[in-house]
């Protein structure tokens, strides 16, 4: 190879793990194989990047696509090319809320065939911990799962049970023994439980209503229990969705101690607050819900403090007729797959100064060390040609037509935005640009490294 590339991205400012630098990458056979100012030789595609920052393309730990099974929510093609649209190369789709469940080999490989054939972006996927398929997990640690989800609370969906004291610490044991991680939604069963169907008796159904029933101490005393399994059974746990700062807290002390353990959160527990799912309705209904003011700066400072491990968007769409009504009643889940890095660039950069650098890994680099997916999360010689391409100043005010998810859904939809994704590069493909899908789908399967 005489320095012919097969792309050159010249003139942007690369936000790499040790810093920004002002430098041209070059892309050969999908990797990036040079780093340079003034990169010389020529390439078959040049992207003048000028007054571009140039990211890794950020992998979302967290999404539901639903496909296949429930397609009339959403589906890998529009599920992905949002994610890309919002400068996403990667995504790791939960064991749920497509049908069926991924809870063996045979509906792995029935969701791997359709993202084979759909997906616009590289993908893996997680698998499902219940305790009607603790004998499958050696199936779905062959087929590539990226770790385990379970859940301490109902799921919402009758096939996939939430995961009792026993199917935790047999579960764990095997997955330590695996080297696969298992994240854990971690909402207290039966407080949550007594506490709904009280508020359902007494007809108390509003936006408050729905906070008491699942109010911080179900998370808190549910994530310190889930440590103590991880710290007996030596799993590696990963706290899902964390939205108290309290939990933080619990998790950093933990691993403080040696245990392997670390949290997501999702952007929305950064940028909503309670008043804010008043006045929006459900639309911004989730599990567990958003917390108040003070509990979303602390949870800031916990973030500044690099006690979060990831950022990602939890994308749970569903049929909009399934969020009217009583907000207690209605479905929750909230659709943000394509805005967690514009949401990141305005709240975490541009109001609370957090270095690029830092989002860059929160939303892509770390996802990929944990889940142990080689060659993918950073800007580097060696690793895949992954980028976003970003005009950090330019302003927008999200509108439906912008959106990729099959319904144009979003609590966000006429908020101010600073900071647009304008391209996003999958392995030196070029797949999303100036607002458009510009590439079939080309997304690999990606599995750990173990
Ligand atoms: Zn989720």
């Amino acid at each position: 190879m005489s320095n012919r590339y097969d792309l050159i991205i010249r003139n942007g400012i690369l936000v790499c793990p040790d810093g920004l630098k002002q430098a041209d990458v070059a892309v050969y056979d999908e990797k990036i194989v040079a780093i340079a100012q003034d990169l010389s030789g020529d390439a078959k595609e040049t992207i003048d990047a000028t007054g571009k920052y140039v990211f890794p393309g950020t992998t979302d730990g967290h999404v539901h696509f639903n496909d296949p099974g429930r397609t009339e929510w959403e589906t890998i093609t529009t599920g992905s090319s949002a994610l890309a649209a919002g400068g996403g190369v990667a995504y790791f789709d939960m064991p749920l809320n497509c049908s069926p469940c991924t809870l063996d080999a045979k509906n792995f490989n029935a969701k791997l065939a359709v993202a084979q054939k759909d997906s616009l972006v590289d993908y893996g996927f997680w698998g499902g911990f219940t305790p009607k398929n603790l004998d499958k997990f050696d199936e779905l640690a062959e087929c590539g799962v990226i770790g385990f989800k379970a859940f301490s609370c109902n799921s919402g969906i009758d096939e996939f049970e939430r995961a009792d004291d026993y199917t935790t610490l047999v579960g764990m044991e095997k997955l330590a023994k695996l080297g696969l991680p298992l994240m854990v939604h971690c909402e207290n069963a039966e407080i949550t439980r007594d506490l709904t169907a009280l508020a359902l008796s007494n007809n108390k159904t509003t936006v408050r209503d729905y906070f008491a029933a699942r109010p911080p101490i179900t998370e808190i005393e549910n994530v310190s229990r889930m440590i103590s399994f991880a710290e007996e059974t030596s799993c590696k746990l990963i706290i899902a969705h964390i939205s108290t700062a309290k939990a933080v807290e619990l998790v950093t002390q933990a691993r403080n101690r040696g245990i392997d353990v670390c949290c997501e959160t999702i952007g929305h527990y950064l940028i909503l607050t309670d008043d804010d799912v008043e006045r929006m309705g459900t639309v911004a209904k989730c599990s567990p819900p958003i917390r108040d003011i003070a509990n979303q700066t602390k949870m800031w400072a916990r973030l500044l403090n690099s006690e979060i491990a990831f950022v990602s968007s939890d994308h749970s769409p569903c049929d909009p007729k399934l969020k009217d009504g009583e907000f207690l009643k209605v479905w929750g889940g909230i659709s943000a797959c394509q805005t967690t890095l514009p949401a990141m660039l305005t709240h975490a950069y541009h109001d609370r100064k957090v270095p690029l650098g830092d989002i860059a890994k929160l939303t892509s680099q770390n996802v990929n060390e944990i889940f142990r997916i080689q060659g993918k999360g950073k800007i580097a010689v060696g690793y895949d040609g992954d980028f976003a391409l970003v005009d950090l100043d330019k302003e927008f005010i999200l509108q439906p037509e912008d959106l990729f998810y099959k319904h144009k859904v979003s609590p966000y939809l006429g908020d101010s935005f600073r900071g647009s994704v304008t391209q996003t590069i999958l392995r030196g493909t070029t797949v999303f640009k100036d607002g458009k899908i510009v590439s079939k789908p080309i997304g690999r399967h990606l599995r750990p490294n173990l």
